[in-house]
């Protein structure tokens, strides 16, 4: 019950340990606009928008996003967290102007900053995490998304812990990119980016670029291109095992039905959370802002690492708390990608029996 890389399915695993195929194979390009194709259907990305599958992982795809930025650009990043802070992480490393909101652990943002700081100030780009890995807080993203629509020229959405576990609809939302990773609520090995990226903005080609080579998504627009038309294309190897085994998964995405999906994730994340609470612990993440994939939780005085090790041996492995304002003080479950009821269960069971042998 990890954050991700979460515990894989069978048939995915198998799917991607296949001998090695040559990306411009016809099973390759299949297989890609296969799962192009399934990051748009799961992301609520329509024609308007570009995926793109890149190799590495949550963060390449979120250091791509500095294609679209200039020098002297102003961003806004609305941290929620250590996923949040990564942005302006990130952003300190180009020559651009970073201003950030931070909310306390467990918070998110409050709206009335963030309308106050856009109708102070236009941005070339502001980025928000949709689910914050470090609490478990679920960001109200649609909201902030119309309001700073109107001030910024392209808004980002980090749905690396959300996107094949919570409602995400990029189209519906207006936002101009949505990224994730392949290892948590997908379902599929680490080692591929995703994002879902408006096409007009891969048209204004600049030459006062900031980017550097390998992360330019200009690069890799014309290969995901050729790869949606059945053609192929070359920029760099891709990862094609992590590539097949994405595709399983997104196959067995589809056959549960991506409403079930959802439905499923936000039953777990309230079972776990209903029996965390009658054992006397606290949610991190205030009610109204819980998510259906990673749920934090404060241990009341309890040594986490000395919890951590005794939930391991009684059968169930959970993360490490990792947000330093609440350092010491709690762990997390990952509740996304194949997590069923047995799983639930043996969670709970491992949790009561190590609250009992520790209180
Ligand atoms: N954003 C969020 C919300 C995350 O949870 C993570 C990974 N925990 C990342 C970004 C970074 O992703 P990766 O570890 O795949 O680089």
């Amino acid at each position: 019950m990890h954050m991700g890389p979460s515990v894989g399915n069978y048939r995915v695993l198998v799917a991607g340990s296949e001998e090695n195929v040559g990306f411009a194979s016809p099973e390759f390009i299949s297989a890609m606009k296969e799962c192009l194709d399934g990051l748009a259907e799961l992301t609520g990305a329509d024609g308007g928008y570009l995926p793109f599958i890149i190799p590495g992982s949550g963060t390449a795809a979120m250091e791509s996003v500095t294609t679209f930025l200039r020098e002297g650009d102003r961003i806004l990043v609305l941290s929620n967290g250590v996923f949040g802070d990564r942005w302006s992480q990130i952003f300190e490393r180009f020559p651009v102007q970073v201003d950030k909101l931070t909310a306390r652990a467990g918070e998110s943002v409050a709206m009335n900053r963030i309308s106050e700081m856009v109708s102070a100030n236009s941005y070339r780009m502001t980025v928000m995490t949709h689910v914050e890995t470090s609490t478990g807080v679920r960001a109200p993203v649609r909201e902030m998304i119309s309001a700073v629509r109107k001030n910024s020229d392209i808004v980002v959405v980090d749905g690396v812990a959300s996107v094949g576990g919570e409602e995400v609809n990029a189209a519906l939302w207006n936002a101009d990119i949505v990224l994730t990773a392949s290892q948590k609520a997908i379902g599929a090995p680490p080692g591929l980016g995703l994002l879902v990226v408006r096409k007009s903005l891969l048209a204004s080609a600049d030459k006062d670029r900031v980017c550097g080579y390998f992360l330019d998504l200009r690069n890799w627009a014309q290969v995901m291109e050729g790869m949606m038309a059945l053609k192929g294309g070359y920029f760099s190897t891709p990862p094609v095992s992590a590539v097949f085994s994405m595709r399983e998964a997104l196959r067995l995405a589809r056959e549960e039905g991506l409403s079930s999906r959802v439905e499923r994730h936000a039953a777990a994340a309230s079972a776990i959370r209903k029996a965390v609470e009658d054992m006397g612990l606290q949610v991190v993440a205030r009610e109204g802002l819980r998510s259906n994939t990673v749920t934090g939780v404060l241990l009341g005085g309890l040594d986490p690492g000395e919890f951590l090790k005794r939930c391991a041996d009684n059968g169930v492995e959970f993360a490490a708390g990792v947000h330093p304002e609440l350092k010491g003080r709690y762990f997390r479950i990952g509740h996304m990608g194949w997590v069923n009821s047995n799983d639930v269960a043996a969670a709970i069971h491992a949790m009561k029996k190590t609250v009992g042998e520790m209180t």
